[in-house]
């Protein structure tokens, strides 16, 4: 049970911070800028934290500049405020992400502006023999080490990951929580101290101030991602754009 236990929360939040470190802090907003050689590093090192549901950095990126553009208006790629419930937001949600990733969608050039993209490999990564195989290895994990059946619950979750951390995001963030910012869409921050989102969370903010690297804003807000952040760029593996004045460590 313990492998079991350590291997999903291993897995989520390696996911998580490869989906908000580089496809969205990085791909999406382009908060800091890194080398080409450590932008492949980062785009391989997201295929095998986030495993069977891989995301396209992107398409990920194209969709969520949308999603900040038009927020909670009818060209939002995902809003609770337009989608009936969580599934048909996802399904929405889905078809969306794969028109652009399939390049069938027509998108404004601003939007695709500087997003990194590296189609071979996406092809690759989101092959579907190449999903299956993980959800095989993920398969073949538990039956070696989950002793509880109930433990076998948590497969269909590593299976989704990627889009479960997004969901969670999409959906609640922009229904509960609490407000710093009178924005014009509906964004909250679920949780002042987020660390079960690593900073995600803080959703009122980042709508707010979409161009900074650090999410949190008040004194009793914490960012988990930021230090590393911080850290990358003091070491110079990334190199962050605007060090504004809220930004504690600059
Ligand atoms: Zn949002
Ligand atoms: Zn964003």
């Amino acid at each position: 049970m313990l492998v079991i236990i350590s291997f999903f929360i291993a897995h989520w939040y390696l996911s998580l911070f490869t989906q908000t470190f580089f496809h969205h802090r990085y791909a999406a907003h382009g908060t800091f800028t890194m080398s080409r050689f450590w932008e492949k590093f980062f785009h391989v090192v997201s295929f095998v934290f986030q495993g069977s549901s891989y995301l396209s950095p992107y398409a990920y990126g194209v969709m969520h500049r949308l999603h900040h553009a038009y927020a909670d208006t009818e060209k939002d790629p995902h809003s609770p405020k337009y989608d009936k419930n969580i599934f048909t937001m996802m399904w929405r949600t889905r078809g969306i992400y794969k028109a652009i990733d399939e390049g069938t969608a027509a998108i404004d050039p601003k939007f695709t502006k500087g997003v990194p993209k590296w189609r071979a490999f996406d092809r690759f990564a989101e092959n579907g023999l190449v999903r299956s195989l993980w959800v095989v290895l993920y398969i073949v994990l538990y039956y070696f080490y989950a002793d509880q059946w109930w433990l076998y619950v948590l497969i269909p979750i590593h299976a989704v990951m990627g889009p479960f951390h997004g969901v969670i995001i999409n959906w609640f963030a922009h229904k509960y929580g609490y407000r710093n910012f009178e924005v014009k869409d509906t964004s909250m921050n679920l949780m002042p101290v987020d660390v079960l989102m690593l900073g995600e969370g803080l959703h009122n903010n980042h709508h707010k101030y979409g161009g900074r690297a650090k999410f949190s804003v008040k004194w009793f807000e914490f960012d988990p991602v930021y230090p590393i952040i911080w850290f990358f760029d003091k070491i110079g593996i990334i190199k962050i754009k605007k060090k504004d004045p809220l930004d504690y460590m600059g």
